[in-house]
């Protein structure tokens, strides 16, 4: 086999040529022809190498693999030919199979085709019987690699935005957090925003999935650009990834500090804040925003994800439609959750709550129809609290049902008072919030039956707040709860309606009267104000008057929370909404506030 080297025919030599010719020619004394023949017409790409490295035979399949001729090929060094030398680990266990200390080389390479393409072949490299030379085989592994790939691409991304999905994200993360904290020719740093958007359910249950995921996709889009033009006259544009649901994250590798996070979170807000035209439909829709920029170094990625989490909660929490920086003393504050967990039961003995109310106005006339109690904790070393900060503890541990009755009593105490002092007006009610754990741990209804008792107040002057995830799926007990105190005179409302399950159909079947729509609702509307007259979004007003009418048709009132401007009641009652709460009217107050509102009015 070495003399193929020899007397070969010049280059210009077709491939079946040479397949035949070498055969019959340069056979051997005691060599089988077939062997001969085999090697040069295999469909797998063959070379034998010496132990210089230098290829001394090769066949038809290599020479067209590396686009070559087999005549171009001999002489010339495998491992230039293969790539073999560029890594230092191949090249070594290469180098031992050509001494013959190792038995065999196992590599994948990419390669340049002399016609421009490039290709991945996978290299074998082996001992031949005598020691003396080795045989290499390549097989062309490009179309597995293609496949491989498109099936990576698949796997990482989101089918519905396009964009980068969990996994993918996660890997980038991981990637970036090591090299931030090993690579020390960047600035070691690395910032996420974390966005979700504010009312995303409400839009996939009335509008329908497709709608919703038409949006999503079009949030994405808008946040790529977004990215991009950050990017902008840097190294790279931030990594945007759907993380699942309406929650997004923008990944800045290499940050320079907060400055550039609050910008790009910023960025992105404006990026959402006008309209989208989804065939047709205007929507509207608001994000919050967790901003966290760290050094790389002493971060993992699951303590990024918490501290993101806990900012969108922020961000959410302070009124949503906006973006929040990540706050190590805020987060200190809740390491006290403990603290404050082991102190809650007795502060309720001890009085240390009191009870701001907020008036429900009518938006037709802006009469003050009812008021909402809402609890604040008077902590002895933390201050006042908002129950924001303790009603999940109080129902983590159990302490909300004896919580749950002061308030009740408390604030049925005081409308009766109000009434009793007020006999020249219509009374008004007042709306008390209860938690999941109150209809489920305790007797409700006895207590509401007790408290009404023993205050003298109307059942119809008492309203019960519930979430919707206490009541959907009630059965049993809890739906019995409900139905005896709607039975005894007392309203149900709905709390935060918008911001979970949406189910109006159902909830219209449960004993419900009062539906009260999630601030975020009523948000929407507040951009075309700043855009001045005559600038309409109709956007939310579309979900909203359809929510209203579907709920009056349902025999429901309407109560919108958080109005904060003249113009957002205005469209409120245009739309036919019947009640207003929010800052517009009045903040949650003391006692004697409403009392004075009471005598005024
Ligand atoms: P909620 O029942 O939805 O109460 C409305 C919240 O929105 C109140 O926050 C109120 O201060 C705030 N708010 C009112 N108007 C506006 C406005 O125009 N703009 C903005 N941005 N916010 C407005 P607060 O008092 O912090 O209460 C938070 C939540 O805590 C309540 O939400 C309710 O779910 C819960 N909560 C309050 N008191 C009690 C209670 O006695 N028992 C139980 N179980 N939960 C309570
Ligand atoms: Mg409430
Ligand atoms: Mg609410």
């Amino acid at each position: 086999m070495n003399g193929t080297s020899e007397g070969q025919a010049p280059t210009a030599v077709t491939a079946p040529d040479l397949a035949r010719a070498p055969t019959t020619e340069r056979r051997r004394p005691g060599q089988r022809p077939d062997h001969r023949a085999a090697f040069a017409a295999a469909p797998l790409a063959l070379g034998v190498v010496d132990g210089e490295g230098l290829l001394v035979d090769a066949n038809d399949a290599l020479a067209e693999l590396l686009g070559e001729t087999p005549d171009g090929l001999t002489g010339r060094l495998a491992a230039d030919l293969l790539d073999l030398a560029s890594d230092a680990r191949t090249w070594h266990a290469y180098r031992e199979v050509l001494r013959g200390r190792q038995a065999k080389l196992r590599c994948t390479r990419r390669l340049k085709h002399p016609d421009g393409h490039s290709l991945w072949v996978q290299v074998t490299v082996s001992p031949m019987p005598g020691g003396r030379t080795v045989l290499l085989a390549a097989t062309d592994i490009s179309a597995r690699r293609e496949l491989q790939a498109r099936l990576r691409h698949l796997q990482m991304h989101d089918p519905v935005t396009r964009l980068p999905n969990r996994s993918l994200f996660f890997e980038r993360l991981a990637a970036a957090l090591e090299s931030g904290a090993y690579d020390d020719t960047g600035t070691g740093r690395i910032g996420l925003c974390y966005l979700d958007l504010d009312g995303f359910k409400a839009v996939n249950d009335t509008l329908g999935h497709r709608v919703g995921d038409r949006l999503l996709a079009a949030v994405a889009e808008r946040l790529t650009r977004c990215a991009d033009e950050a990017g902008h006259g840097r190294a790279a544009a931030p990594l945007v990834a759907r993380l699942g649901g309406d929650e997004f994250a923008l990944l800045v590798e290499e940050s320079t500090g907060t400055d550039q996070l609050a910008d790009l979170a910023d960025s992105a807000l404006k990026a959402l804040q006008d309209p989208f035209d989804l065939s047709g439909q205007r929507l509207a829709v608001s994000a919050s925003i967790g901003v966290v920029e760290r050094r790389a170094a002493g971060t993992t990625t699951t303590c990024l994800m918490q501290a993101a989490d806990t900012t969108l909660y922020w961000a959410k929490s302070d009124g949503k439609a906006r973006w929040t920086l990540f706050d190590p003393e805020r987060n200190a504050h809740r390491m006290t959750r403990q603290t404050l967990s082991s102190s809650l039961r007795p502060a309720v003995d001890r009085g240390e709550f009191v009870l701001d109310y907020q008036p429900l106005v009518r938006l037709e006339d802006g009469g003050v129809r009812g008021v909402e109690a809402l609890v604040r904790w008077q902590h002895p070393h933390f201050g006042l609290l908002t129950p924001n900060r303790f009603i999940g503890l109080a129902e983590e541990d159990g302490s909300i049902v004896q919580l749950g009755r002061w308030v009740l009593r408390t604030a049925c105490r005081q409308a009766r008072q109000w009434q009793l002092d007020h006999p020249e007006r219509p009374p008004v009610f007042v709306s008390v919030n209860v938690a999941v754990r109150q209809v489920w741990d305790s007797d409700l209804v006895a207590d509401v039956a007790e408290v009404l008792a023993e205050t003298g107040l109307a059942p119809e002057l008492l309203q019960l707040e519930l979430t919707e995830s206490a009541v959907m799926g009630s059965t049993g007990r809890p739906l019995q709860a409900l139905q005896a105190l709607s039975d005894m005179g007392v309203r149900i409302a709905i709390d935060d309606f918008g911001t979970g399950y949406s189910n109006l159909a159902y909830l219209s079947r449960l004993p419900v009267s009062v539906l009260k729509l999630d601030g975020s609702f009523v948000r929407g509307f507040q951009y075309d104000a700043e855009a001045g007259e005559g600038h309409i979004n109709p956007a939310d007003e579309v979900i909203v008057e359809a929510l209203v009418q579907l709920a009056h048709r349902l025999g429901l009132t309407v109560t919108a929370e958080c109005v904060e401007t003249t113009s957002q009641a205005a469209r409120l009652r245009r739309i036919g909404c019947d009640t207003g709460q929010g800052w517009l009217y009045s903040r949650p107050v003391a006692p004697d506030r409403i009392s004075a509102l009471l005598a005024a009015g």
